[in-house]
């Protein structure tokens, strides 16, 4: 029965929420967020125990439980962990595969815009709730995406993009899947037309947000996070996590358009490869005796436990910055 019970999502307190979040998020400290991925690993890994998923609770446990530390002892330059889980939820790996998809895709973001002359778009598309599992939301909504992308309007004023799907799921059950798109627009257009075309395919929904991108870097990064971070897994059941075991193969991240195959014909220049990551491309290929990137000191290679690195990221942190 999925239209037994719905609600309309209220426009403007979901991106104020967002905003609010995301501006705590940014205040914390180094030190604070890895101390958070250890409580939320540990977390997890109760949760699938509890759920007889011994295999998985040990894979999250093991998941950088020892750590290579690249510093110069006031700086760290990488660190190189034993094993990682790969586990969707765990938010090492998931940083470390946002990372992964912006380097792969920053490059061919800007190479497309050079070529095309089209201005990114950050689009957040929205839908009612409803009484419903977290994998029909998801499907609801992608498939909605798909019919717009079929639709004259949309393809005269945009040439493709990125999707990636975020969960949220309120106190009252309800899921609130959105999909955040980066959209190349070819041009302008007002945004209530762009509302009608979405309660058009949707049939109920026409909240979205468009915000110009002015950093098409910070823009993905955006978009990635929610790869990386799909929930607030602190506030996870155990009914959440046996949900979220069965979207095992569900795509959460996808290229559409032109852009899609722009994607597949695309080889990297050797311009075009070192204006993106040149951090994570130089960290890459540090090691033991390099110099430090930040203060040209010499790395040493410091072995240390998953509980030993918020500690480190302190002491490191109580030095000024110079
Ligand atoms: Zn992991
Ligand atoms: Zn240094």
């Amino acid at each position: 029965m999925p239209f037994q019970s719905r609600r309309k999502p209220t426009a403007h307190t979901y991106l104020d929420n967002r905003v609010i979040k995301s501006q705590r998020e940014n205040k914390r400290t180094r030190s604070q967020r890895a101390r958070q991925r250890l409580e939320t690993k540990e977390h997890l890994a109760r949760l699938a125990v509890g759920l007889g998923e011994v295999e998985l609770a040990d894979k999250i446990d093991r998941c950088h439980s020892r750590l290579s530390v690249l510093t110069c002892g006031r700086h760290i330059a990488r660190v190189i962990p034993n094993f990682t889980c790969e586990f969707r939820l765990c938010p090492d790996c998931g940083r470390r595969r946002s990372r992964r998809l912006q380097n792969k895709y920053l490059p061919i973001m800007r190479a497309f815009m050079l070529h095309n002359r089209v201005t990114p778009v950050h689009l957040v598309l929205t839908q009612t709730h409803q009484k419903e599992s977290r994998k029909q939301s998801a499907k609801r909504i992608k498939d909605s995406f798909g019919k717009l992308q079929r639709r004259q309007f949309w393809n005269e004023r945009f040439k493709g993009g990125t999707w990636s799907l975020e969960f949220t799921k309120d106190k009252n059950g309800f899921h609130h899947t959105h999909l955040h798109v980066i959209g190349f627009r070819r041009h302008f257009f007002a945004i209530e037309l762009l509302r009608a075309e979405w309660l058009a395919v949707t049939g109920d929904s026409y909240v979205l947000h468009l915000k110009p991108v002015q950093d098409i870097a910070k823009g993905l990064q955006e978009v990635v996070k929610y790869v990386s971070k799909p929930l607030d897994i602190r506030r996870f059941g155990a009914e959440d996590l046996r949900e979220f075991l069965k979207l095992k193969n569900m795509r959460m991240f996808g290229t559409f358009g032109e852009f899609r195959d722009f994607c597949k014909d695309f080889e990297p220049s050797d311009d075009e490869g070192a204006a993106v990551g040149e951090l994570e491309s130089l960290a890459r290929d540090l090691v033991e005796g390099c110099a430090c990137p930040k203060c040209d000191r010499p790395l040493f290679d410091l072995r240390m436990s998953k509980n030993e690195l918020p500690q480190f990221y302190e002491r490191i942190e109580s030095f000024a910055p110079e």
